[in-house]
């Protein structure tokens, strides 16, 4: 799955329609501190379905709506729109017929979150589903977080573990044998 561009608007500090281009290759995002450049990260992580407000550096959801500055307003909403190649046509089924395929999270005030799909509406199960099959998504050990490593070297021998076990892809096994288990 290769994703070709992603589209912030009042998305924490990308209050005006921002448009990060991802071409083949590699891409880097260099700029000062404090300029969004996790930011940018953070909105992948939300649009693929990220629902822990730690995760996202925030104390609730909708922390994640641009709050306002000196010369700015607060917005009312938040939205990351991914667009994913999909001339191969490795998507699922249902999600399968064009050659990209956009997949939009909004965050309204008190309202909540809603996604799209290729344009119609969906469950967040149903997009977290989709990168999960494509072994990405939200929890996916391809995304490190700044300070992740550090916490790695230093973590506990247990919680090292559970990283490396999640990195590994065997954690979706124990939830659902703990699930066949209860049962
Ligand atoms: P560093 O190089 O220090 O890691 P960075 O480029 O990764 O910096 P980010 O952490 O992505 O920077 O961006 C932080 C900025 O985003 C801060 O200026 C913070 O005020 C702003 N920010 C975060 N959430 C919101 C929000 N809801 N509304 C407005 N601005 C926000
Ligand atoms: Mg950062």
């Amino acid at each position: 799955m290769r994703f070709s561009k992603l589209r912030l608007t009042g998305f924490k500090s990308f209050v005006d329609p921002t448009d990060l281009i991802i071409t083949d290759g590699l891409t880097g995002v260099v700029g000062p501190n404090g300029c969004g450049k996790s930011n940018l990260l953070e909105a992948l992580r939300w649009v693929m379905g990220e629902n822990r407000p730690t995760a996202m550096r925030g104390g609730g959801m909708e922390d994640v709506i641009f709050a306002g500055a000196s010369s700015r307003p607060a917005k009312n909403f938040a939205e990351v729109a991914l667009h994913i190649d999909n001339s191969e046509r490795l998507a699922p089924a249902g999600f399968n017929d064009g050659d990209s395929i956009e997949i939009v999270r909004r965050i309204t005030r008190d309202v909540g979150s809603a996604y799209k799909a290729a344009g119609k509406d969906v469950r967040a199960r149903d997009v977290q589903m989709l990168f999960a099959d494509a072994s990405t998504g939200a929890h996916s050990p391809a995304l490190v977080r700044q300070g992740q490593i550090s916490e790695l070297i230093n973590a506990k021998p247990k919680s090292r573990r559970r990283i490396l076990e999640e990195a590994a892809g065997i954690s979706g096994l124990y939830a659902r044998r703990h699930e066949a288990e209860l049962k």
